[in-house]
């Protein structure tokens, strides 16, 4: 019987030997840690994002990617468009690549017979979009989710000159740290606030300027600036770095004025 019960033993311990041991046929162990970011603006950069991973291998290949220079202006009929922006309570989130401002939905806009809902504004400093090859010190992304998948982004390039003060109250709330969405108490604003005062605009079909770059989006760049001190856009920057993708390939594609 005790020889019974030892054979027992010693085929247990083999069969766990045989479980723990490791294979070569084994998966390659998975990186796990959250602190990792998939891509970046530095080592895991624009100019590598297509390779990071085969569903953004259109980041490399796309043929209408964002942003782009804008200098070619043919004047067609650019649509009907109109902003339905109201007081929106706004959370916070520095994700280490930008600050987000997340929307509570009630805010909108209408562009052609869609309307498009305000998820989040962003920031990018310098600019992503250039206007006759000269980049700006920042850019403001206004994201609109649309029907059938349909999305739309707002850009408003930032001049610098003298202090915004409708932003003092607001920048003063951006975390200087990544961590989770913050819900400050009483954090209302009208999205209205980062919008230059003119309402001219360029029109193209473009693409997210972060992986994976999806090629599915209108893009609506406003031709005035707004406006922020240079220690404004400093504050900025110092949060964020420089967190820009490089104009890309217009490739023949209509710029709408
Ligand atoms: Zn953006």
């Amino acid at each position: 019987m005790q020889t019974v019960k030892a054979l027992f033993s010693l085929l247990a311990a083999l069969t766990l030997l045989a479980v723990s041991g490791c294979d070569s046929n084994d998966p390659p162990p998975v990186d796990n840690d959250p602190g990792e970011p998939t891509w970046d603006y530095a080592n895991k950069g624009p100019d590598r994002w297509m390779n990071i991973d085969p569903a953004w291998a259109i980041c490399g290949s796309g043929e209408r990617q964002s942003p782009i220079d804008i200098s070619v202006l043919p004047t067609t009929d650019i649509g009907d468009w109109t902003f339905n922006y109201s007081s929106s309570r706004l959370t916070v989130h520095n994700d280490s690549k930008s600050i987000h401002l997340l929307t509570d939905g009630a805010s909108s806009m209408t562009l052609d017979v869609d309307t498009y809902s305000l998820s989040e504004i962003h920031f990018h400093t310098t600019s992503e979009h250039t206007i006759d090859g000269n980049y700006f010190p920042g850019e403001v992304h206004f994201v609109h989710e649309g029907p059938d998948g349909k999305v739309a982004y707002v850009a408003v390039l930032i001049q610098t000159a003298e202090e915004n003060k409708a932003l003092t109250g607001i920048l003063a709330e951006f975390p200087a740290e990544p961590g989770d969405p913050t819900d400050v108490f009483g954090f209302f604003y009208d999205p209205s606030i980062f919008l230059p005062s003119g309402r001219t605009f360029y029109r193209y079909d473009g693409s997210l300027t972060t992986p994976g770059c999806t090629e599915n989006v209108t893009w609506i760049v406003m031709q005035d600036q707004l406006i922020m001190s240079s220690d404004q856009i400093s504050a900025l920057r110092a949060i964020m770095g420089l967190n820009f993708r490089p104009t890309q390939p217009v490739n023949g594609r209509v710029i709408s004025q």
